[in-house]
């Protein structure tokens, strides 16, 4: 069980149903088809093999470097994010207040869709960024 202390900052919010979320279109890999005779990074004609899906290992490499960093650019989209809100959170209750308003938050770039868990207790949910968390009074 966590152990709930002051830190946790409650306020006055609509109701909010979140099922889940997606962050916009991902990035799909081009599809590599049998009869592809082209390489999926240049573009260039293969020779050889006909399931080769690139004309040389440099284009396989910066093909999966491409794709690795799209990836990681989706997780620092949603990090930045996260770290805003709970900078917001942290600077809330630094400033005295225990409570506010869901637009007053919201003012300060917040964004309710995101958190990184949930506590349930007492009847009490609480949507955390890290260490900072909220609840609906
Ligand atoms: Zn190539």
């Amino acid at each position: 069980m966590l152990l709930l202390n002051r830190r946790i900052i409650p306020f006055t919010i609509e109701f909010i149903r979140i099922y889940s979320f997606k962050l916009g279109p991902m990035n799909k890999s081009p599809k590599a088809t049998s009869t592809s005779t082209s390489c999926l990074y240049c573009g260039n004609e293969i020779t050889g093999r006909t399931d080769k899906k690139f004309c040389t290992v440099q284009c396989k490499a910066q093909f999966n470097n491409r794709k690795k960093n799209k990836e990681e650019e989706s997780i620092q989209k949603l990090n930045r994010i996260l770290r805003k809100n709970r900078n917001i959170l942290k600077e809330i209750n630094n400033a005295g207040h225990s409570g506010t308003q869901q637009e007053a938050l919201q003012q300060m770039g917040f964004d309710f869709r995101f958190y990184t868990h949930q506590v349930s207790e007492n009847n009490t949910t609480f949507n955390f960024c890290y260490e900072w968390g909220y609840s609906r009074l």
